[in-house]
């Protein structure tokens, strides 16, 4: 019977990078079917709603996304609608690896870090969020609870067990956010505990940002609080060659969703020149997540050749190609 996936093309250069993902998917001969269902400005244009309730029962159904970018409006009365579906489908755990590509013209070489995000709790929920009549303060509250840190903890030790990891970075600010933090660094270490033939490590996010930039490669896997992962793990983007090579896959119990880290890059949308890997990349983790692990590396080796031959990639990359050259070229090499 055939995998059937929910498929949200998204907004700004979403529909693009997502055409390209599915040709990659289909050359590899796996054996999906896909439901389109819009979300985002699409579907507010559209119906007047930015996740529509087809959307979300497809997603309930399936268990199983594979999301373009949204963009969520900028002003009152809009959520973020990536925060929204993290939430809804409880895709506790963001997981966001980098790894190096020869050929590309990032500032350094064999880097492999796994970032694991807590999604579903924290900053962005912004719980009781408002601002004083007269305008003059903002407040919002941050919540973490013990099931949820320890939940995307353990996720983050297992992955690394099973992938093997040799260490775990524990990312916090437990010295100032005493409570928040405190409670995500005190389970972590109770969690730890539990995983001894992985290395532990504890780290201060700032002091995190310094390494990370001096020294990446003593990182192998970081585990952290949502709004430090998110910062955290652009940066790693960073140091692989930048957001169009940085895939995310967001876990949780009962369902899955695969995007890339970037947003819907208003600023090329349309050009035709977006670099197609970040969701690329995450179709390679959904196979992975589905147990189709030689044809996600098979996808990971078409795409690394390809940006080595470099003749055929996006002016990000340093390339006179774009969306669809790029593609082709994956394709070929598949
Ligand atoms: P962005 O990631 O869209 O773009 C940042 C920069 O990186 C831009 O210069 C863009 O051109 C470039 N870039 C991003 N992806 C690229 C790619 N595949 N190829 C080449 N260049 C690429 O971030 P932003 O501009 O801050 O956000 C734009 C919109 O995206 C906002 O509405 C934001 O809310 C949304 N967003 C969505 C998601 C998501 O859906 N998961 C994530 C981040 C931002």
């Amino acid at each position: 019977m055939s995998t059937k996936i929910t498929v949200i093309p998204g907004d700004g250069i979403g529909p693009e990078i997502m055409t390209a993902t599915l040709r990659c998917l289909d050359s590899l001969g796996c054996d999906f079917e896909y439901e389109f269902k819009q979300a985002g400005l699409v579907a507010l244009d559209e119906c007047s709603e930015l996740i529509p309730r087809d959307t979300l029962e497809s997603i309930r159904k399936n268990r199983l996304v594979l999301k373009g970018p949204l963009t969520t409006p900028v002003g009152e009365g809009f959520s973020s609608i990536n925060v929204s579906l993290r939430k809804e489908f409880d895709l506790y755990a963001n997981v966001r690896p980098v790894i190096s590509m020869p050929g590309t013209r990032s500032r350094y070489e064999d880097i492999n870090i796994i970032t694991v995000r807590e999604n579903t709790q924290g900053a962005y929920l912004a719980a009781d969020s408002k601002i004083s009549d007269d305008g003059e303060t903002a407040e919002s509250k941050m919540v973490v609870t013990r099931a949820g840190c320890a939940r995307v903890v353990h996720y983050a030790f297992q992955m690394a067990r099973l992938a093997g990891r040799k260490k775990v970075t524990i990312v916090h600010k437990a010295n100032i956010l005493k409570t928040v933090s405190g409670m995500f660094l005190d389970i972590g270490r109770e969690v730890a505990a539990g995983y001894p033939d992985i290395e532990t490590e504890e780290m201060i996010v700032d002091a995190t940002c310094m390494k990370l930039v001096m020294n990446p490669w003593q990182f192998d896997v970081i585990v952290t609080t949502n709004l430090f992962g998110d910062i955290i793990s652009d940066l790693c983007a960073g140091l692989v060659g930048g957001l169009g090579l940085a895939p995310g896959a967001n876990i949780g119990d009962g369902a899955a969703m695969f995007e890339a880290v970037h947003g819907s890059a208003p600023d090329i949308a349309g050009l035709h020149i977006a670099n197609p890997c970040a969701l690329i990349l995450s179709g390679a983790q959904m196979l992975t997540h589905l147990g189709m692990d030689e044809r996600a590396n098979k996808l990971r080796m078409a795409i690394r050749a390809t940006i080595v031959a470099g003749d055929r990639v996006t002016p990000d990359l340093g390339g006179h190609g774009d969306t669809m050259s790029f593609t082709d070229a994956i394709i070929d090499h598949l």
